[in-house]
């Protein structure tokens, strides 16, 4: 038996609650522990509670003193485009100088540059950016990543993408079996070193209608998502989700329903980009297809709201997207919360409209420009964005049964995180129990 004892946290954030996404005044009850304890025992957690109480039961439990520090859940980020090859200084740079989108593309950005590049790499050599991309989320507090394909956009490459988070995940799986054979007091499984390198646990979505591939009609695209992607994905189970970019220009209201029919059909659940840069009714329809999350919304109204509530959809708000493209139409979080939706806080980071991995920075957005508290931010991007994975029963808060995924703050005070903006927080990062990172380390 592995035990840990985490005590004397100035705070331990534990977001306990009812399990379902928090809505309304429920976004700020953050259930906080002062002078907190918490005991963990083979990667779950067994305790959560006042410092001196879990003292008294120690054990042979390793002590972790967290005096002056916020022990939370580990981030959960509902939204990233985490694999991919090289990235998009020229376009960072043009934009910088007022290039419009147009003017990118002509020069040769925008997102074929991603494409070009990430199908002229090798499976290893993807492998090894998406480890460094992996390690930036566990260095911002995140230990769960939803990550989308989408750069391939041939049937070959969304494949290779896929299977590089499948390879990602596979070294979180070496270090449980190492963790079974310690428990079950056997010879220790033999792993590479390479196998054992830690990183937050990947939660895969099959992006093949990002765009329509270059030389194709978007009808005969759709048909190749449909035909062809579709049943690989499903029958080599290489993603949980199916995602479409809905918007002008790429796929229309039909054609994106046509596509997110077909994958709940192979058993696929759904999620979507809508209404971005137009409001051209995604809302609507991701609460038409019932799918889990409607993600991006900058557009949406407030019939798009009252739809999603009805279809309990969950809304996945992506503010550092709206920043970084110098934008500043952000969607309407305050409505969001007032009618009743699970809102989700997500970095959508990517090469183009979104580079970070940062869900501190992400809060701050939250709380300056969508007028959200610093509670209701800490909730929308752990316990809520946990359940639009499918994981709420798991991860997302500090309670008895659900694993140790959590992180502690260079900080007194859990609102410190979107305050201090700009700077690293993160002191120690623990997946199932397990430190993956220590900020002595880095
Ligand atoms: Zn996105």
């Amino acid at each position: 038996m592995s035990s840990l004892a985490v005590l004397n946290a100035s705070q331990v954030i534990t977001l306990a609650g009812p399990k379902r996404p928090r809505i309304g005044a429920e976004l700020s009850e953050l259930e906080i522990i002062r002078d907190g304890g918490m005991l963990v025992r083979d990667g779950k957690i067994e305790r959560v509670g006042p410092s001196d109480e879990i003292e008294k039961d120690l054990g042979d439990a390793e002590v972790l003193d967290a005096r002056g520090r916020v022990v939370m859940p580990g981030f959960v980020d509902a939204h990233t485009h985490l694999v991919f090859a090289g990235n998009r200084l020229e376009d960072f740079e043009r934009r910088s100088r007022g290039e419009t989108y147009e003017q990118i593309a002509k020069a040769g950005g925008g997102i074929w540059s991603t494409v070009e590049k990430t199908r002229a790499a090798s499976e290893p050599d993807l492998l090894a950016q998406a480890k460094k991309h992996a390690n930036w989320f566990l260095r911002c507090g995140t230990t769960t990543v939803e990550a989308k394909s989408g750069y391939g956009l041939t049937v070959e490459d969304e494949l290779k993408i896929l299977r590089v988070m499948r390879q990602l995940n596979a070294s979180c799986r070496a270090s449980d079996a190492i963790r079974e054979s310690r428990i079950a007091s056997t010879a220790p499984v033999r792993v590479d070193a390479a196998e054992t390198e830690a990183g937050p646990e990947i939660v895969p979505t099959f992006l093949g209608a990002h765009a329509v591939s270059r030389g194709m009609s978007p009808d005969k695209y759709v048909e190749l998502v449909i035909t062809e992607m579709l049943p690989r994905v499903s029958a080599e189970k290489l993603a949980e989700f199916c995602d479409v970019f809905c918007e002008r220009g790429y796929f229309d209201v039909d054609q994106s329903r046509k596509i997110l029919s077909a994958a709940k059909k192979v058993g696929l659940s759904v999620r979507g980009h809508v209404d971005q840069l137009t409001n051209s009714g995604g809302a609507k329809l991701m609460a038409e297809m019932g799918a889990t999350t409607a993600d991006h919304l900058e557009q949406t109204d407030e019939q798009g709201i009252a739809a999603l509530k009805k279809a309990n959809v969950q809304p996945v708000l992506l503010p550092a997207s709206v920043y970084a493209l110098g934008l500043s139409r952000y969607p309407r979080a305050r409505e969001m919360i007032e009618a009743g939706l699970g809102v989700v806080l997500a970095t959508d980071f990517n090469p183009g409209s979104s580079p970070t991995p940062s869900m501190p920075m992400v809060l701050s957005l939250a709380c300056t420009q969508m007028k959200m508290s610093p509670a209701e931010a800490v909730t929308a991007s752990t316990v809520n964005a946990a359940y639009s994975l499918h994981r709420g029963d798991k991860i997302g808060s500090l309670e008895p049964g659900k694993l140790a995924n959590f992180v502690i703050f260079d900080c007194e005070d859990y609102r410190e995180l979107a305050y201090w903006f700009g700077m690293p927080h993160t002191h120690a990062v623990y997946i199932r129990g397990d430190r993956v990172l220590d900020s002595r380390e880095r």
